[in-house]
């Protein structure tokens, strides 16, 4: 490897990314950060309607439960190693006023995103970390002398080691259009599809005629069922809309859905003024989803490192690998969590 190479690129300056570069800052890994977008953060600052709930104060043990196979035997190494305390200890570090709520969820204290964004960038610039935005990197490819060469439009960086962290596929004006997992499918790791998850459904028929408007905030659960079995019930918000029905209930639904991919479902809300049916419903677009189920195989990548299998010193972290959770803080904890697992291991690695 020749010696003006840097030791750690980071692909994509969303939750994860951010996460990586203050982490590497702090380890004294030397570190580039590449982001597609004019600015970083773009989706962290949608996060929970502009607040961020960018974790839940819960046991990791819990947040595993809540998470559910497969992804929480994937993310236990990494929840482990960065649990929800520490993430709110690292940003509190990094100089954010957090609060708590009573069930275990964590936001800014101000209540703004935007603060959130704003000390991942202090951070940054204090550490002279270097960032590189408006600036799409087109292609990985292994370096001729070992390490990776991370291709943009007009010259390449070299690195011993690349962090890939371009998030999912939803909400694609945020920047994250599915880049990584092409990368990773081009490098030949398999990719699951991309599909929504945490998102709402239309559904055909008289049910939810007139509705639209209304909400339930406390007291309505979700429940998915199949052949007349309940297979998930689900407590939360519930908000009809003018093309169907969404909230944080029927979110935590849907993820069921993509990940069991039943061939059909009927979707039965619980309200405080009476129950409601919907007869498979279709959940929305993809690019309208809270979270993307699907992307870079959990078994491509060694879930003690993030590093994938056979490529050494490429690793991913964040939405781009196929991670996902419900509501309520468990997608920011799982982007911040395999990020630190990475760079601990880059690290690590140096020793
Ligand atoms: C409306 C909404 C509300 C949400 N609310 C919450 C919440 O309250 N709590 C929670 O835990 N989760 C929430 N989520 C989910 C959470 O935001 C994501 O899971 C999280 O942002 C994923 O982090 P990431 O770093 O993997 O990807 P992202 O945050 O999407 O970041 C990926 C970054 O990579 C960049 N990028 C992509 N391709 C390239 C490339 N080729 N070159 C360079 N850069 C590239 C993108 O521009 C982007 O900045 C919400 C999501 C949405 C859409």
């Amino acid at each position: 490897m020749k010696t003006d190479a840097v030791e750690l690129a980071i692909v994509g300056g969303g939750a994860a990314g951010l996460f990586a570069a203050a982490v590497a800052r702090d380890r004294g890994v030397g570190c580039v950060l590449v982001e597609r977008k004019a600015r970083v953060g773009s989706k962290m600052l949608m996060t929970a309607n502009g607040r961020c709930n960018f974790t839940k104060d819960i046991p990791p043990e819990r947040m595993l439960a809540d998470l559910g196979e497969p992804v929480a035997s994937f993310a236990r190494p990494a929840l482990e190693a960065c649990p929800p305390a520490a993430i709110a200890a690292a940003l509190r570090d990094c100089g954010l006023r957090v609060r708590r709520m009573e069930d275990g969820r964590m936001f800014p204290a101000s209540g703004k995103a935007a603060d959130v964004v704003h000390v991942f960038g202090d951070r940054l610039r204090e550490g002279e970390v270097p960032l590189l935005t408006n600036a799409p990197v087109r292609g990985l490819r292994r370096g001729d002398g070992g390490g990776w060469c991370v291709q943009l439009q007009d010259f390449s960086i070299r690195a011993a080691n690349v962090l890939v962290a371009t998030g999912g596929m939803s909400f694609p004006k945020t920047g994250s259009v599915g880049d990584g997992q092409a990368f990773a499918r081009q490098l030949g790791l398999d990719v699951e599809p991309c599909r929504a998850g945490l998102v709402g459904v239309e559904a055909d028929g008289t049910a939810l005629r007139g509705l639209a408007g209304r909400r339930c905030e406390t007291g309505a659960t979700a429940a998915v069922e199949t052949e007349g079995r309940e297979r998930i019930r689900c407590a939360g918000e519930v908000e009809f809309e003018s093309w169907g029905v969404s909230g944080a209930a029927v979110y935590d639904c849907t993820r069921w859905v993509a990940r069991h991919r039943p061939r059909e479902w009927d979707l039965r809300l619980d309200l405080p003024g009476g129950t409601l049916r919907l007869r498979h419903p279709r959940p929305r677009p993809l690019k309208e989803a809270i979270v993307t189920v699907g992307g870079v195989a959990l078994g491509a990548v060694d879930p003690r490192t993030m590093e994938a299998r056979g490529l050494p010193g490429l690793y991913f972290a964040g939405e781009v690998l196929d991670v996902d959770g419900p509501t309520g803080g468990y997608n920011l904890t799982l982007a911040f969590a395999t990020a630190f697992i990475a760079v601990d291991a880059i690290a690590a690695g140096r020793r």
